[in-house]
């Protein structure tokens, strides 16, 4: 070998940058040794694939006189790695008329060219090829195997393949989980991932975290979440991608607190967040209304220049509007370079919780001006904002405009809002005209916002069709339990007061616990009703029976005192029976300032006793308290709410 070739050789094998490249491979054809050296060619040619130049690549291949199976490989490899999958499949059939035999680094290559084209055609064949050559006891082409039967959909086949393969490495079962958790199918995928614990010595990596990656927007059972969690704490808390997965398991399961704890273990563990985790716990931050930690990790953000991004600016307007900082919404939206149909959204639905519907009906109809197609989901904020605000006739066209305009067919959210919209109005024999001309058949959250309006507006005809429609659909159901009482008690129906009150002690109140949260110098503070758990706990309810006794003087009756009260309360004693809000105001207001805002969140509807006692509580301590439950936001002061008592 002469120095020059060996100089040449030694910088292609650090893969030049375009220009030294071409000035390398000039001194090879001006010194002749690029036609007789074949090893040389092959280096140039990986060389000009890293530098995307596809067309050099191929006229080299082209230009060499005598190929060997490591000429075709290269070729392939340099197609697939630049996205040419069906011109890599092209010159896997140009092997076979040169005669020429696919080995055991051509097939994986092939298999991955299928799989990226869900060309299952040749990913049979080629099935067959390796079948022949008894090609299955290499691991590269058996996990080739079932990730090209995976992609194609073909989820039976790519078991087979996997149960049939007779050594398997951590990469096999790693193929097996991704089939899974690509076609949805959470549990499934878990399933693998316990196998391989059981029946073999090796054990889940973040390889595996990843592979679970697209499933984890589906929820799961606790038991399964807990799984995870072990995973990633025993195996897989080094790389950045188990950690976002591990965030996204918890949002999408309803356990925010688990969430933003972890992100904030993150700095602990030298692991820095990026868009993604960033996107994947917002969610969790607005479902706290933990605004100040919210507000740290946008500043984090635009520390780290995670900004412009679309998904996170739209994560970001959503959890600022949950934690009813719409300013800050608005200012997010605002300063976006470009905005999708969700952003827009986001942003109506911003205005429609705080009822502003004149704001969240100027920001969709910009919408609809800059010529973006709203789809069926972009429509319900607009149509809730419309009922939440009393906004009848916008709320009429917006959903003729929606079914005649857009031709999108309503789902049972569009046509809840609509019974509400009515309802509200005091349009109830409408309402009720509208549930029976419906082609869906109505669930329970459409009877049950019926019910509200009914009651409201003192409907008992509608109101008791409504309640037993209710009781059939859902009699367990403790949210609507005492609504049902209600009615069936002011009717003298006293039989079906009686029952409902049964079915609630027999089979037990299928109800998620209250949880009211708090954020307090950058930690959330989450109270249970009746919690007796917080250090704060003496001093809580001291200062709630003061607060109490100054509410009674204003005329303030508690409801636990009535026989009707939420049967979840009962039974037990007074302390027992304080619903967590309550607590969490009385925590803040002990913690903090005078006139400091009180921002709480709650997983449930704000019952009627609390409601009442927040508007007093509000003008006794003059502060403002803004309370989000699962409808809307309640904005109190100075003893009203901004929601007029309806909600
Ligand atoms: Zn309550
Ligand atoms: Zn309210």
């Amino acid at each position: 070998m002469s120095i020059i070739e060996e100089f040449c050789i030694k910088i292609l094998d650090k893969c030049p940058d375009i220009k030294q490249l071409k000035k390398i491979h000039c001194r090879l054809i001006i010194n002749g040794n690029i036609i007789s050296a074949s090893h040389i060619v092959l280096k140039l040619m990986k060389c000009y694939s890293e530098c995307r130049q596809i067309t050099v690549t191929r006229q080299l291949f082209d230009e060499m006189p005598q190929k060997d199976v490591v000429f075709f490989n290269v070729m392939i490899r340099s197609y697939l790695n630049n996205h040419f999958y069906s011109k890599a499949l092209h010159m896997y059939r140009n092997m076979f008329k040169f005669n020429i035999n696919p080995d055991h680094f051509t097939v994986p290559q092939v298999l991955k060219a299928c799989s990226a084209s869900a060309n299952l055609w040749v990913g049979l064949q080629t099935h067959v090829a390796v079948f022949k050559k008894g090609l299955l006891s290499n691991l590269y082409v058996g996990n080739g195997l079932i990730t090209m039967y995976g992609k194609c959909n073909r989820l039976v086949d790519a078991h087979k393949v996997f149960d049939e393969m007779p050594n398997r490495d951590v990469v096999s079962w790693n193929s097996l989980v991704a089939v899974y958790a690509q076609n949805g199918m959470f549990d499934a995928a878990l399933e693998v991932c316990r196998a391989m614990i059981r029946s073999s010595n090796l054990r889940p990596n973040a390889g595996m975290m990843a592979s679970l990656s697209p499933a984890v927007t589906s929820s799961t059972s606790l038991d399964n979440v807990m799984f995870m969690k072990e995973m990633f704490m025993s195996y897989a808390r080094g790389s950045l991608v188990s950690w976002n997965v591990m965030i996204a398991v918890y949002v999408n399961n309803s356990m925010p607190t688990d969430a933003v704890n972890l992100y904030l273990q993150m700095d602990i563990f030298g692991i820095d967040p990026d868009s993604i985790t960033v996107a994947s716990v917002l969610p969790a931050i607005g479902d706290l209304s933990a605004l100040i930690l919210g507000k740290k990790i946008h500043e984090y953000a635009q520390r780290n220049k995670l900004l412009p991004n679309l998904t996170v600016e739209n994560a970001l307007i959503d959890m600022y509007a949950k934690c009813g900082s719409l300013s800050d919404a608005r200012n997010v939206f605002d300063a976006m370079k470009t905005r999708d149909v969700v952003s827009w959204t986001s942003m109506v639905s911003a205005y429609g919780m705080t009822g502003d519907g004149q704001n969240a009906i100027t920001v969709f109809t910009n919408m609809l001006d800059k010529g973006l197609t709203p789809d069926s989901i972009s429509f319900v904020p607009v149509l809730s904002a419309c009922s939440h605000a009393g906004l009848l006739d916008q709320g009429k066209r917006f959903f003729k405009l929606m079914t005649d305009e857009y031709k999108i067919v309503p789902r049972l959210e569009h046509l809840a809002c609509m019974v509400d919209l009515l309802g509200r109005s005091g349009r109830i024999n409408e309402a009720y005209n509208f549930i029976q001309k419906m082609k869906l058949k109505p669930n329970d959250r459409i009877w049950g916002v019926l019910l509200s309006a009914c009651k409201v507006h003192s409907n008992m005809d509608i109101g008791l069709v409504a309640a037993d429609h209710l009781f059939q659909l859902v009699p367990e159901q403790a949210g609507y339990y005492v609504l049902l009482s209600n009615i069936y008690a002011k009717a003298g129906r006293w039989k079906d007061v009686t029952n409902i009150r049964s079915i609630m002690k027999v089979k037990g109140v299928k109800k998620e616990p209250g949880v009211s949260n708090v954020e307090l110098n950058s930690q959330v503070h989450s109270f249970l009703a009746g919690d007796q758990s917080h250090p704060q706990s003496k001093e809580i309810y001291e200062k709630l029976d003061v607060l109490v006794g100054k509410m009674r003087e204003m005329g303030y009756v508690p409801e636990t005192d009535s026989a009707l009260h939420d049967i979840e309360d009962e039974d037990k004693g007074y302390h027992l029976a304080v619903h967590s809000e309550k607590l969490a105001i009385v925590f803040v207001i002990l913690n903090t300032e005078p006139f400091t805002p009180i921002r709480i969140t709650k997983n449930l509807r704000v019952c009627e006793d609390c409601h009442i006692a927040a508007k007093m509580i509000s003008k006794i301590v003059e502060r403002e308290i803004v309370l989000r439950d699962t409808n809307r936001f309640h904005h109190f002061k100075n003893g009203v709410c901004s929601c007029g008592d309806y909600w």
